[in-house]
C-alpha cells in the first residue's frame, strides 16, 4: 500500500542493518512498546520484570548497562536508577515499612542520614547510628525490627575502612540484609558481593560517568526476590533513566580502569608526600598505614581510587577561603569522578553523633583527576604552602 505523506512521515523506512558492525554502544529510546498481537499485548505482565513493556523500565541500552553492571559486581541483577542518592532511597523503602529500622554508619553520605531523618523517621520507619568501625560488634545493634545495615566503606570524607566481611557475616547469621555504598572504590576495586554483602550500590555520577555530566546510580544484587521487590518499587513510584545517559555510563566504564589506576596511583603518591607539609595535620587516606580500616582495605581491595582528605592544622583556617579563590588548576566543587580535579572544603564535627570527630581544623576534600600531576601538585603544594601563618617556622 502507497502511503500519503501524512501516514509515511511517522512511519519509519526499514533500512538494513546487514553488514553493520559497530563497537559503539546502541541507544535505543522509547515510551511505547509495540506488540505484535492483541494477546502479546494483553499477556505484556507476563513478560516480567527483565521483559520490555514500556520504555520506564528499560530499554536494550539500559539493559546493556545492568548487563554490564552485574558482571562487574558478580551480581545476578542490577538496576539503574535517576542518581546514586535514589538508589539508596529506593532501597531503604523497598526493604522497611513502618516499624522497621536500618543501621547506618557515622560516616555515612550525608544525604544517607538526611533521608532517615527527614524522609523514612516522620513515616515510621528508624534508624540507628553505629560506629563505622564496629565490625563484628554491630551483631549486637541488630534488634527484632532491624532489616538493612547500610555500609559505605571508605567513609565519605574521613575515609575510615570499615571491616565489612564482618559485618556481612554478622548480619548474615540474623537473617539481616546488608547493603553497601561503593561509590569510592567502584566494582573494580572491591566487589562487595563477593565478601558477602547482599546489595552494591554505585553512584554512577562519579567515576563511572566519569566527566562530571551524568547523573546515575545502581543497586546489584544475587537475590531475585529482592530484585523483583525493587523493581516493582521503582514501578510504582515511575523511576526510570535516559538511555543516552546509560549509553554515556557504559562509554565510562570503557576507559574507567585506566582512568581509575592513575587517579589512584596519584592520589597515593600525594598522600604520603602532603603528610610532611607544615599546614597539613593528617591525611585521610585509605593507602596510608595510619588511617582508619588500613589492614582492611589491604585485605579487602584492589588499590586505591583518587578521593581523599586532609585535616588542616586549626591556625590555618583564617587564610583557607582566600587561598582556595587563588586555585589554578582545582576547581571548588563536590561530586567527584571526573576529569577535572576538585577540592571541597567541609567540616565534620556536626556531622558525627556517635564518633566524636577530635580534629579541630578545617577538612579539605580532594578529588584528583587526569590533569598533569605536576600542575596538580604545584596548585596544591602552593595552597597549603600560603596557608601558613609566616614565622610559624614550619
Ligand atoms: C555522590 C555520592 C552519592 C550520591 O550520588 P548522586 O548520584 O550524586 O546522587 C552517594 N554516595 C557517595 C559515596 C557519593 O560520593
Amino acid at each position: 500500500m502507497m502511503m500519503r505523506d501524512l501516514t509515511q512521515v511517522v512511519h519509519h523506512p526499514q533500512v538494513s542493518e546487514q553488514g553493520f558492525a559497530s563497537l559503539a554502544v546502541p541507544v535505543y529510546r522509547a515510551s511505547t512498546i509495540i506488540f505484535d498481537s492483541a494477546q502479546a499485548y494483553a499477556d505484556r505482565k507476563d513478560r516480567g520484570p527483565d521483559g520490555y513493556s514500556y520504555g520506564l523500565h528499560g530499554t536494550p541500552t539500559t539493559k546493556m548497562l545492568e548487563a554490564q553492571l552485574s558482571a562487574l559486581e558478580q551480581a545476578d541483577h542490577s538496576v539503574i536508577l535517576p542518581s546514586g542518592q535514589a538508589a539508596i532511597a529506593i532501597l531503604f523503602l523497598t526493604i522497611c515499612q513502618a516499624g522497621d529500622e536500618v543501621l547506618i554508619p557515622d560516616n555515612a553520605y550525608p544525604a544517607v542520614r538526611g533521608f532517615c531523618e527527614d524522609y523514612m523517621a516522620p513515616r515510621g520507619i528508624g534508624h540507628r547510628i553505629y560506629d563505622p568501625m564496629i565490625g563484628a560488634g554491630i551483631g549486637d545493634m541488630i534488634g527484632p525490627s532491624t532489616r538493612l545495615i547500610w555500609t559505605e566503606s571508605p567513609g565519605s570524607t574521613s575515609m575510615e575502612v570499615g571491616d565489612l566481611p564482618a559485618i556481612a557475616g554478622a548480619a548474615r547469621v540474623r537473617g539481616v540484609l546488608t547493603g553497601c555504598d561503593n561509590t569510592w572504590a567502584t566494582p573494580l576495586l572491591f566487589k562487595p558481593l563477593t565478601i558477602g554483602i547482599d546489595v552494591a550500590m554505585e553512584a554512577l555520577t562519579k567515576y563511572v560517568g566519569g566527566h562530571s555530566d551524568l547523573l546515575l546510580g545502581s543497586l546489584s544484587l544475587r537475590d531475585r526476590s529482592w530484585y523483583e521487590r525493587i523493581r516493582s518499587t521503582m514501578r510504582m513510584l515511575g523511576i526510570g533513566v535516559s538511555p543516552e545517559d546509560c549509553a554515556l555510563a557504559l562509554r565510562g566504564i570503557e576507559t574507567m580502569g585506566v582512568r581509575i589506576g592513575h587517579i589512584g596511583r596519584i592520589s597515593t603518591d600525594f598522600a604520603h608526600r602532603l603528610q610532611s607539609m607544615p599546614a597539613v595535620a593528617k591525611v585521610l587516606h585509605p593507602a596510608l598505614p595510619d588511617c582508619s580500616g588500613h589492614d582492611h582495605w589491604k585485605r579487602d581491595f584492589a588499590g586505591a581510587s583518587g578521593v581523599f582528605s586532609i585535616v588542616l592544622e586549626p591556625g590555618c583556617d583564617g587564610a583557607l577561603d582566600t587561598a582556595l579563590g587563588d586555585l589554578r588548576v582545582f576547581a571548588i566543587g563536590a561530586s567527584w569522578g571526573g576529569s577535572r580535579s576538585l577540592i571541597a572544603p567541609m567540616s565534620l564535627d556536626r556531622a558525627r553523633t556517635v564518633t566524636p570527630w577530635l580534629h579541630e581544623g578545617r577538612l579539605l576534600r580532594i578529588s584528583i583527576g587526569l590533569e598533569d600531576p605536576a600542575d596538580l601538585w604545584d596548585d596544591l603544594s602552593r595552597l597549603l604552602t600560603s596557608l601558613v601563618p609566616a614565622g610559624s617556622g614550619g
